[in-house]
């Protein structure tokens, strides 16, 4: 039983941002004004995940062939997953998330 991968909007808890979807390609999955993302999905898009807890970009990190993805970790219930970062995310939230990371 496959559940449809949906590429839905939403609105960010953390910042009470409206996201649209993404028109092209990716599953949007995280906040692009402050990276913030949902435990919505067991599968990346499913939104299958009963959790809902807020997922806090702890780090950036560099993707071997995607360029940089973030780190996010479920203040809920601990779970770390990583994203890819989208092309309209803002660059000032990574810039800031990873001098966070590198000084404490
Ligand atoms: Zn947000
Ligand atoms: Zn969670």
């Amino acid at each position: 039983m496959a559940r449809k991968v949906e590429n839905t909007g939403f609105d960010c808890l953390n910042c009470g941002e409206t996201v649209a979807a993404i028109e092209k390609g990716t599953i949007r999955n995280h906040c692009p004004f402050c990276l913030y993302s949902l435990h919505l999905d067991i599968l990346p898009g499913d939104r299958a995940c009963d959790c809902r807890g807020i997922m806090r970009p702890i780090a950036i990190e560099p993707h071997s062939q995607k360029g940089l993805q973030i780190l996010h970790e479920c203040e809920k219930c601990g779970l770390r997953g990583r994203n890819i970062v989208a092309d309209d995310d803002c660059r000032e939230e990574i810039a800031e998330i990873m001098r966070r990371a590198a000084f404490g």
